[in-house]
């Protein structure tokens, strides 16, 4: 399918309109196979848009099951696509995410789950997230 039309289809269904900004942001999404932090999402960004929209817009894909939090540092939250529909508001996605030492990019393995933990009855569980680190195929190859 047309990127263009799958994106658009993506905002219809989730009830999300169909703006500029939107349908730029998913398309940078789709052209990196690694998270993007609000600021990489900015710096691939043609047309400017102020960041608040950007912030806004991130946030509001992750509450439509749309973008998940990759990670977490010192550029801020790293987004990336969820690879199946995801209910609004809890994200079904429970799946391992690497760490490059090099590059610092965070990449999905959206076919790893995350193992069951067995948590203590004392806490409740609110998130559950597990991370890897390594070395990138990109890095891996240059
Ligand atoms: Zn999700
Ligand atoms: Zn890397
Ligand atoms: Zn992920």
């Amino acid at each position: 399918m047309n990127i263009q039309k799958h994106i658009e289809e993506l905002l219809e269904s989730h009830g999300l309109k169909k703006t500029s900004a939107r349908i730029e942001m998913l398309k940078i999404f789709m052209d990196y196979d690694y998270a993007l932090s609000a600021k990489e999402v900015i710096s691939h960004m043609k047309i400017t848009h102020d960041r608040v929209t950007i912030y806004r817009t991130l946030s509001s894909f992750e509450e439509h099951g749309i973008l998940h939090k990759a990670s977490e540092d010192s550029h801020g939250i790293r987004y990336a696509l969820c690879s199946h529909e995801c209910p609004e508001e809890t994200h079904t996605d429970e799946h391992v995410h690497i760490i490059c030492d090099k590059c610092s990019q965070t990449y999905c393995l959206d076919d790893v789950k995350i193992p069951k933990i067995q948590v203590l009855e004392k806490f409740l569980v609110q998130k559950i997230s597990y991370t890897i680190n390594g070395i990138c195929h990109a890095c891996l190859s240059s």
